[in-house]
């Protein structure tokens, strides 16, 4: 399903998977690897010696990267059409989905800083328009929003507002100057999202982290039509929490609450992107999970969306790796 990608405005959700390298402590573990990109666009359960016969082996996605795929190919191939269409006033959301461990912030953090710089770049050699770029970031734990640029930590509210949807109250947003400056924002949110956790990493499989870019830009003298207009867009790049938390039970007391919230962001977009991939007719529920109405304006009609679904190949992994390809053979 999911062919007709021409019907209307509506863009079809890009879907990339992206397996990594087997990591030293796997490697120390004699652990193997058990999938191979074969070619562009498939990936194949290769470990006979565990194959299970009732499942499939072979999987087909709009692009498939190996473990000896630099961040950059995944960049230029999965993500970079998508993102710099916020330069001509489209928006635009990319996703890390996958398990804790399996690349979403080492694919992320790159895919966030090429586009950067494709866009830096873009603009010293497009000076017939004046260009403004607004970076914004915040984090969604627990159902509740945090804005990874402001150290006080109150959550912020969702509020409606009648032209622009879904406003996030008083998040902050800096004008980027250049490439540095955004390299200094990111080490801010990172430490940001540390505060109060004992690792980085625990924290992170917990939590939904949205880095936002919003484009503004008005041509300096007026050149008729079109060109003379203001546009304005946005561009999020989306560091899911771990996959595993939408399909593991947690024990009991806040634990358990936590594993619901967690669940209702991630099983929420689940839903929002299966619909939308299936054409949308019927009701999207975009409406039921803070990231999903945060999103909105991002996700669905005239917004182009890709997913990188990232892997660890490891067969110790094999049950979340299965996962992973399910939730991305439902996108599609
Ligand atoms: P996640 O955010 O999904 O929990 P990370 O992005 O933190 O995972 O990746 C886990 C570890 O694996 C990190 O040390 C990261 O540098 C490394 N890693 C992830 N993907 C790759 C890759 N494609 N090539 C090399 N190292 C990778
Ligand atoms: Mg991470």
């Amino acid at each position: 399903d999911g062919q007709d990608s021409t019907s209307g405005h509506e863009e079809k959700i890009f879907v990339a998977v992206r397996l990594r390298p087997l990591n030293d402590r796997e490697l120390a573990k004699n652990d193997v690897s058990d999938w191979e990109c074969i070619n562009n666009t498939t990936i194949i359960f290769k470990n006979t010696l565990h194959e299970r016969s009732m499942l499939p082996t072979a999987y087909a996605f709009d692009r498939v990267f190996g473990n000896d795929s630099p961040t950059k190919q995944v960049y230029e191939e999965a993500a970079k059409k998508i993102v710099l269409s916020v330069l001509s006033g489209m928006n635009s959301t990319i996703f890390a989905y996958g398990q804790t461990s399996s690349g979403k912030t080492y694919t992320m953090t790159g895919i966030t800083e090429y586009t950067l710089a494709d866009i830096f770049d873009y603009i010293s050699n497009h000076q017939e328009r004046d260009f403004i770029l607004k970076f914004s970031a915040m984090e969604i734990y627990n159902e509740l929003v945090k804005d990874l640029l402001c150290s006080d930590g109150t959550p912020l509210r969702l509020l409606d507002d009648p032209e622009r949807g879904t406003v996030v109250d008083k998040l902050t947003e800096v004008v980027l100057r250049d490439f540095n400056h955004l390299k200094e924002l990111l080490s801010t949110c990172e430490t940001q999202r540390q505060i109060g956790e004992t690792t980085l990493n625990e924290l992170s499989s917990r939590s939904h982290q949205i880095l936002r870019l919003t484009v503004e830009s008005e041509a300096r003298e007026y050149v008729g039509a079109l060109n003379s207009s203001t546009l304005t867009a946005s561009v999020n790049f989306v560091d899911l929490a771990g996959s595993e938390r939408a399909s593991q039970t947690l024990s009991a007391g806040t634990r358990l609450k936590e594993g619901c919230h967690i669940n209702r962001s991630l099983l929420t977009l689940g839903t929002v992107i299966r619909k939308l991939s299936k054409g949308r007719n019927g009701h999207i529920p975009y409406r039921d999970s803070k990231l999903t109405r945060i999103l909105q304006s991002s996700l669905g009609g005239n917004a182009r969306t890709a997913i990188i679904c990232t892997m660890s190949p490891a067969h110790t992994h094999l049950e979340q790796s299965r996962n992973t390809l399910l939730f991305a053979s439902c996108a599609k």
